[in-house]
């Protein structure tokens, strides 16, 4: 009896036992991984307490979490499949990290900004030269920049010779710093004896034009007047005007007017500076003298043309520089145009009643005596051999021709 009582009690105290332990170990364990580590998560279905455990992606980790599992088969498998997911997964995470990190450091090396001391000049300006400054950045690195010439510091102008009615004066003025001599021509007074000056309407500058009784033969356009620059060539300026031979503008002028020469019978050659721009409607029609001209102006220019105020209808040549001319003074009265072997008479400048012309002239030019008002006889020499059309026209008072064999 007491046996089998203490075989009961036995029996009991065990069954009590394993119902314990059956209630206590009722906990699930779950296991899970993502690209960066696996994580066992142990949920205790009494407590409801939940404990995660991060475990590190390496194989050698993986059989440690596998202890707490009940039933091992199957928590194998699913060992199994986490690592393949985590081999796959962990290869290209690093290779775009690698990358990430070279394209920094690129950027690290362009993003520098220069930070650059003081400037310094590294060649000094002189009054025609240009200078140069420099600034340097702690990398060494050094930028550059131009210091513009500083022009000449010239005292005021002195006059060295006053001009007369006849003769240019003359004045100069030195450079302080360099030392440099301009000196500068002063129009004689006859010249601007004849002329008219008249304050353009914002009296910036002058227009200037011939007086009634202008009568020399040279027309030179002074750059300036009353210390303000001249322009421009007054519309009807010089019309009609027979004394002019030749006209020189300065660099300042610009625009020569409306009919401004019109009809300068004996004007035979213009220097056309580069500063004109514009020549006005009929500028130069009727100058049938007008055999040369002298252009170093943009203009387009070309011979027997009708544009640009008639400037180059009659002309022979057009050329760019006064050193190329082919116009001479024979005599002290009569204009010349020399082209090799043709000797030209254009004009006579003076009033004329009995000619002779001088030996040596081969041919006498258009229009040459037309509208020689005064001419009364003419005496041919025997070098001429062609006479030009209209060369006689218009001359009242003389006899006819009579024409010597040699
Ligand atoms: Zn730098
Ligand atoms: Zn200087």
């Amino acid at each position: 009896m007491k046996r089998t009582r203490i075989i009961i009690l036995i029996l009991s105290l065990l069954l009590i036992i394993i119902g314990c332990t059956n209630d206590n170990t009722t906990s699930t364990t779950s296991l899970t991984a993502n690209k960066d580590n696996m994580t066992t998560t142990t949920v205790d279905n009494n407590s409801s307490t939940t404990s995660s455990k991060e475990i590190t992606t390496t194989k050698e980790d993986i059989p440690t979490t596998t202890t707490t599992f009940n039933e091992p088969t199957t928590t194998k498998e699913v060992v199994t499949t986490t690592k393949e997911n985590i081999t796959t997964t962990q290869e290209p995470v690093i290779t775009t990290t690698q990358e990430i990190i070279t394209t920094t450091q690129e950027n690290i090396t362009t993003e520098h900004i220069h930070e650059y001391g003081e400037w310094h000049t590294k060649n000094s300006p002189t009054c025609i030269g240009s200078g140069k400054e420099e600034r340097i950045c702690s990398c060494g690195e050094s930028e550059t920049r131009t210091i513009e010439a500083l022009g000449h510091n010239y005292s005021k102008w002195v006059t060295v010779s006053e001009p007369t009615d006849t003769n240019n004066g003359k004045r100069e003025r030195i450079c302080s710093r360099c030392g440099h001599k301009e000196e500068e021509i002063i129009d004689s007074l006859s010249y601007i004896d004849g002329l008219v000056f008249e304050l353009s309407e914002d009296e910036s500058y002058y227009i200037v034009s011939g007086k009634e009784d202008y009568s020399y033969d040279t027309v030179v356009i002074p750059a300036s007047y009353n210390n303000k620059p001249v322009k421009e060539i007054k519309d009807y300026g010089f019309e009609n005007n027979s004394y002019i031979n030749s006209v020189y503008l300065s660099n300042n002028v610009s625009s020569i007017g409306e009919r401004a020469f019109y009809n300068c019978s004996f004007l035979t050659s213009i220097t056309i500076p580069n500063s004109i721009t514009s020549i006005g409607f009929f500028a130069f029609s009727s100058c049938r003298r007008l055999v040369e001209v002298i252009n170093k102006s943009d203009l387009k220019l070309t011979a027997g043309s009708l544009d640009n105020g008639y400037i180059t209808f009659f002309a022979k040549d057009i050329i760019d520089d006064e050193s190329k001319s082919k116009l001479s003074k024979m005599n002290d009265n009569c204009i010349v145009y020399i082209d090799d072997k043709i000797i030209e008479l254009i004009c006579y400048v003076k009033p004329i009643t009995n000619i002779v012309v001088p030996n040596g002239i081969t041919s006498i030019g258009n229009y040459a005596f037309s509208g020689c008002l005064s001419l009364t006889s003419i005496t041919l020499p025997s070098s001429v051999t062609s006479i030009g059309n209209s060369a006689f026209y218009n001359c009242p008072f003389l006899h006819p021709l009579q024409f010597k064999k040699p």
